[in-house]
């Protein structure tokens, strides 16, 4: 299992965030990501319920007042209880535990055990507090660096054997084991 370690060889990491899935406290989320999922979630908890008083809701009071009192209409009560699971019961946990994960995930980013999403007041400073800089006990810092690439192939000589095929910061001639120093 022999790792090429060449620097010409070497790729940057895709990102510095070692965040890990969405439903898992694992990782370091900074302030504008904390946010956006916020606002996602929600946006999704308010077209939900827009739908649910909008069209549901709308639907079964007409039906109740053309049956006097009862709706009749079987296939429309199936689908509003199917959607009445999903929108107060099934998304509103979803949500909420989604919300608790990114919340958690925003205090790792000020280096804090994520249990303090349950101390009230505490917990919106932490969510609003600038994030660590460089790495913290939770892991890398969210924040993307800017991955600067340098290859010098610029080739220079062995001062002992003329070794022709020495690159800048090698710690050794590959000719002769000379040990170089720049
Ligand atoms: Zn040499």
């Amino acid at each position: 299992m022999g790792e090429n370690r060449h620097l010409d060889s070497y790729k940057p990491p895709a990102s510095s965030n070692e965040e890990k899935l969405y439903f898992l406290t694992y990782g370091r989320i900074r302030r504008r990501a904390f946010f956006l999922r916020t606002l996602l979630v929600f946006s999704i908890l308010i077209i939900a319920n827009l739908i649910m008083e909008n069209y549901f809701n709308q639907e079964y009071y007409r039906w109740q007042n053309i049956g006097n009192g009862v709706v009749r209409n079987q296939g429309f009560l199936f689908w509003y209880n199917v959607y009445s699971i999903f929108n107060y019961f099934v998304l509103t946990i979803l949500l909420v535990i989604f919300f608790i994960v990114q919340s958690t995930k925003r205090i790792h980013d000020v280096n804090k055990s994520g249990w303090y999403v349950l101390v009230p007041f505490y917990n919106i400073i932490l969510w609003l507090s600038e994030g660590d800089k460089g790495q913290n006990d939770y892991g890398l810092d969210p924040k993307p660096y800017k991955v600067e690439k340098y290859y010098d192939n610029t080739l220079y000589q062995c001062s002992k054997c003329n070794h022709e095929q020495v690159r800048r910061g090698m710690k050794e001639c590959p000719n002769c084991n000379t040990k170089l120093s720049w």
